[in-house]
């Protein structure tokens, strides 16, 4: 039993807050572009195949253009040379965007640490989740998407995020 309109029309409505209709429909229709550069790019194919079946958690249209993702999946080496690139894909995504460091090289370097390799991904742009593993398996990518699905519950559409990133290539 509703209390208001809820309790003078009984089940045919629904009342909420537009953040909440807003990132519930977020939330489950986030629309993935994988950066993959090494194995665990291949790992992430696996994720999206119809075992693990990414589309029960709505995340299933894998877009190849930043301008029609919402949630970037880095999955794999990145050198000194390519982190300009990452940046430009992640600044040509639109608000509100996540990301997924998926794998010990995306996330750290990895075991190259060498002078060619980013030691992580967040030196030149921010990342929401860091998934470990060499690859990691795909349940745990899948467990990121869902922590990334929980973190988006409690966002505003009127504030902006991530603001106060700084990483290596910015002024
Ligand atoms: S973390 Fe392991 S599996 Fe993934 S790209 Fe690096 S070496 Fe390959």
């Amino acid at each position: 039993m509703g209390l208001g309109a809820e309790a003078n029309l009984g089940d045919s409505i629904v009342t909420t807050k537009l953040d909440q209709a807003i990132n519930w429909a977020r939330s489950y229709s986030m629309w993935p572009m994988a950066f993959g550069t090494a194995c665990c790019g291949i790992e992430f194919m696996s994720v999206a195949a119809a075992k693990y079946d990414i589309s029960r958690f709505g995340a299933e249209v894998v877009r190849f253009s930043p301008r029609q993702a919402d949630l970037l999946i880095v999955a794999g080496t990145i050198s000194y040379k390519q982190a300009p690139v990452l940046k430009k894909i992640w600044d040509q995504m639109c608000e509100p965007k996540w990301v997924i460091s998926m794998g010990a090289c995306a996330s750290s370097g990895g075991f190259y640490d060498n002078y060619t390799t980013l030691q992580g991904i967040d030196e030149v742009i921010p990342v929401d989740e860091y998934v470990a593993g060499c690859p990691p398996r795909p349940e745990a990518v899948l467990d990121a998407i869902m922590r990334i699905q929980e973190k988006s519950f409690d966002e505003s559409i009127i504030k902006e995020r991530a603001t106060n990133f700084k990483g290596i290539l910015d002024a």
